[in-house]
């Protein structure tokens, strides 16, 4: 029986998290819980999984929620800290991080330093702090093992390979809802329409990153820090039925792929049970369904935020938190609709090309960035 924490619990790759857990009777025991400020949804999750104790990070505003927990014999805990706190729980196996944005970063060390096992989610993570991240997993005997599907498929082609024999990862995209949109109209582009995903029902920052080639920008630099491969090697390529994950080719010329329908229980369970497999009834490839796959270069020159994440990760140091950090608030100003779409890239660019850079990112730097491309953005918007 496996242990886990699940942080995010109460969003896209949280509550898939748990309906893996749910298909698998005997295999895992949830101890611990966390969400952001979804009281009723965690209550339910609570009810449900009867863990040792959840965190809500955002406080209540009605004061019986510890009280009805606690019938529930469910401690009730509030704020980041005590999110963090349970990230290296005792008693614990594995930590799946699910939080979405630099915020699950915290999280994310504390659980590495004690030596516990992350399946991360979080991308965010890795982008912000990947040299950091990664370092201190290996000095404290943690370990990531990735849930973003791009990742797993990568993972579960590395599984008996050496790094010395990977020529190349290539990272599948489905270039989102705009690939076939010309650039001349993407200040036009509505909320709604970014948040209507071709393959994917996911988190709506995570849906627009999509939207914008973002997403993959971040994949990019967590794949760099996750197989310790460098960024001329990390290839990225649009196959927009997504069906192919993504691919690893060897120094020999073969290549191999990891295929499947999209659904994210597949990474999320092959992270929880890593290095075994287990049966279950998720939906099955059909190939007559399938009879053509399609793949084509990305186009750059259209989609900014892909070609700025390749920037920062080619300049290090804190460039790829002050990336991250201006591209959340970007895509939190765009969900409230106080910018245009085009927006975006332009403020991400903007924050690029102020920040001061610091070639050494450790905790305090990445964060002090962090803060301060927050500030720009903010401050380019009410202008
Ligand atoms: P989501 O918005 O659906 O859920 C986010 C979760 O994080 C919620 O439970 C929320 O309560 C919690 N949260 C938000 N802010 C927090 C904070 N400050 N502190 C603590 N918890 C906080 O997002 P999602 O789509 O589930 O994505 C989560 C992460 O997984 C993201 O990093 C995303 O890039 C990654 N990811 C998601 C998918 C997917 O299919 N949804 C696929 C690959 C990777
Ligand atoms: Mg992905």
């Amino acid at each position: 029986m496996k242990r886990l924490a699940i942080l995010g619990s109460t969003g896209s790759i949280g509550v898939n998290s748990l309906n893996v857990v749910e298909t698998h009777p005997g295999a895992f025991e949830v101890v611990y819980l966390a969400a952001h400020s979804n009281a009723e949804l965690l209550y339910e999750q609570a009810q449900r999984f009867h863990p040792r104790a959840v965190v809500l990070v955002q406080s209540p505003v009605s004061s019986d929620w510890s009280e009805r927990f606690k019938k529930l014999g469910v401690e009730f805990l509030t704020g980041a800290a005590a999110l963090v706190e349970i990230a290296a729980g005792a008693d614990m196996d594995v930590v799946v991080n699910a939080i979405v944005g630099a915020a699950g970063l915290p999280a994310t060390l504390r659980a590495l330093r004690q030596g516990l096992t992350v399946a991360l989610a979080n991308k965010e993570t890795l982008v912000v702090a990947g040299e950091l991240v990664t370092s201190e997993a290996r000095r404290h005997g943690g370990t990531l093992i990735p849930i973003d599907s791009e990742h797993s498929a990568l993972w579960q082609c590395l599984v008996g390979e050496s790094r010395q024999s990977i020529e190349k990862l290539i990272l599948t995209a489905s270039g989102g809802p705009f690939r076939q949109r010309a650039k001349a109209d993407f200040a036009r582009i509505t909320l709604a329409e970014a948040l209507r995903h071709p393959n994917w029902t996911m988190g709506r920052k995570i849906t627009i990153d999509s939207a914008t080639l973002m997403n993959k920008g971040l994949e990019v630099i967590e794949a760099r820090w996750l197989f310790d491969v460098p960024v001329e090697r990390i290839h990225v390529l649009v196959h927009p039925q997504s069906i192919i994950h993504s691919m690893v080719e060897f120094v020999d010329g073969s290549i191999k792929a990891q295929l499947g329908v999209p659904d994210m229980r597949l990474p999320i369970q092959y992270a929880l049970t890593y290095p075994e497999r287990l049966p279950n009834q998720f939906p099955r490839m059909n190939f007559q369904q399938w009879r053509q796959l399609d793949f084509q270069e990305p186009d750059l020159e259209k989609f900014v935020c892909l070609r700025l994440a390749y920037e920062a990760l080619r300049e290090g140091g804190t460039a790829p938190a002050v990336l991250n950090a201006a591209n959340e608030e970007a895509v939190h100003a765009f969900l409230r609709e106080t910018i245009r779409f085009d927006q975006i890239p332009h403020l991400v660019d903007a924050a690029l090309q102020r920040h001061e850079r610091h070639g050494h990112a450790d905790f305090e730097r990445v964060l002090a960035a962090d803060g301060w491309a927050r500030d720009f953005v903010k401050q380019q918007i009410r202008g």
